[in-house]
């Protein structure tokens, strides 16, 4: 096994178009579609903007919300932001401004937000901003334009009645499904292998969601009531956006950066908890440890940052043909480890083989070349060829080199089970194209 370890990437010469203007390094339809969406956003706010009549009242209600979400921002600025998709509760004031502002102020709120964001707390690459400053205007733009035509010049007191509340919460939930739908229709474009269910929701993200959406109208009718109100609503809000980047960043802490997996220490924890389990309950369980073949190669060929990306599509080809419930993380390197619980050695061998076809099909496009790699995989049964962790990752091991040795691209069990003879008939290779 190689030691874990990140390698350095160094610079190779002049930045290309590409290293100045990451977008451009997108797929085209991507590139077509963050463009369509933030001209489409830009083009709605000229015309709202020219048929609406700015109020000084309303600015300063906007100013007043705006100024709560920079709070937000600065009281939580300290903690980091993991990197990726993460989650903020800042609906809690995009909400208000969609339901008592001018739909105009919908589509302008994101701007001010967003630039704090990349100035004083990440400095993300600039397109993903702009296009999350677009997707969340849209979203609640068009909640607001429905909100509007039914409740006119909307204050705290329009909320007291039945009907304007339940389409204030209606708008609210239309909002966050647009956002939701906007996002995710760009990660699945940049990444057509994540599956939709990953990039949509989850039960984490939808109990999120909800929390946001009361938030958010609790605070319109807060404001709406009066502005000042807002001095009562601010410090909850902090409180609970401090908390869920506490969370997130303690879950970034497992992950491992470059794939999106688990990095070794995490997935240790946590095979050994399955391993503890499957004793208990007798059940059978695979490890499986995943190597790419001679991955030195394509770091010589095209660079370590290349490498980084046929790392990255590997991890999410190994991901999308595992069950949920299934263990995978990086183990270091250009190693991967899976954990199958539950997985004799017929399924162990079958869903490894899998992996191994999945991974020899996917082509990475790089300039104007495809990369395509191959992986060997070591197999190892518990109470066949070991009882614990420690004695499972060695039998993959050797598992492993053997596929090494024998020409890679393959699957292989080890030579030698712990278990009676009978059970030995079943170690030959499996899977040898
Ligand atoms: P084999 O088929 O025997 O596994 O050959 P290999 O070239 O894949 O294995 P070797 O152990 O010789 O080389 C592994 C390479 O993986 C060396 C190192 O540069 C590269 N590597 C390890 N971690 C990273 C990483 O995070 N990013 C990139 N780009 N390369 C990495
Ligand atoms: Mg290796
Ligand atoms: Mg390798």
């Amino acid at each position: 096994m190689t030691a874990s370890g990140e390698i350095a990437v160094e610079p190779r010469g002049m930045l290309s178009l590409a290293d100045r203007w990451p977008l451009l390094a997108q797929p085209a339809a991507l590139v077509a579609y963050l463009c369509a969406t933030v001209g489409l956003a830009a083009g709605v706010a000229g015309i709202l903007a020219r048929s609406t009549e700015f109020r000084w009242s309303e600015l300063l209600t906007f100013m007043a919300l705006m100024a709560c979400g920079a709070v937000c921002i600065e009281a939580t600025r300290r903690l980091g932001m993991p990197a990726g998709v993460s989650r903020d509760l800042l609906s809690a004031w995009w909400l208000p401004v969609a339901l008592l502002l001018p739909p105009v102020y919908a589509l302008l709120a994101p701007l001010p937000l967003q630039l704090l964001l990349q100035i004083r707390v990440r400095a993300t690459v600039v397109y993903r901003r702009v296009f999350s400053a677009a997707a969340i205007g849209l979203a609640a733009g068009v909640a607001s334009v429905l909100f509007h035509s039914v409740v006119h010049d909307p204050t705290g007191r329009s909320f007291g009645s039945g009907g304007p509340m339940a389409l204030a919460v209606g708008c609210a939930a239309l909002f966050t499904v647009l956002n939701t739908a906007l996002i995710a229709i760009a990660l699945h474009m940049a990444d057509p292998d994540t599956r939709w269910r990953d990039v949509l929701w989850d039960r984490e993200r939808v109990l999120l969601d909800v929390v946001e959406l009361c938030l958010g109208v609790l605070v319109a009718i807060a404001c709406g009531l009066s502005p000042v109100l807002l001095v009562l609503t601010l410090p909850p809000v902090v409180l609970l956006q401090r908390s869920l980047l506490h969370a997130q960043l303690k879950a970034a802490a497992r992950t491992d950066a470059k794939t999106g997996l688990l990095n070794a220490a995490a997935w240790q924890r946590e095979a050994d908890t399955e391993i503890v389990r499957a004793r208990r309950t007798g059940e059978t369980l695979a490890l499986l440890i995943v190597d790419i073949d001679h991955f030195k190669r394509v770091n010589d060929t095209y660079g370590h940052l290349v490498g980084d990306q046929v790392l990255a599509g590997v991890a999410t080809a190994l991901r999308s043909q595992l069950r949920d419930y299934d263990v995978v993380g990086r183990f270091g390197g250009e190693e991967f480890v899976v954990l199958l619980p539950r997985a004799d050695v017929a399924e162990a061998r079958r869903v490894a083989e899998r992996l191994r076809s999945r991974v020899g099909r996917m082509a990475i496009p790089v300039d104007d070349a495809m990369i395509t790699v191959t992986i060997s995989a070591g197999v190892a049964i518990m109470s066949l060829h070991g009882d614990d962790l420690i004695e499972l990752l060695a039998a993959a091991d050797l598992a492993l080199y053997r596929a090494k040795e024998l020409g890679r691209d393959r699957i292989c069990l080890p030579v030698a089970p712990l278990a009676p003879p009978r059970a030995r008939a079943d170690n030959s290779d499996g899977g040898i194209p």
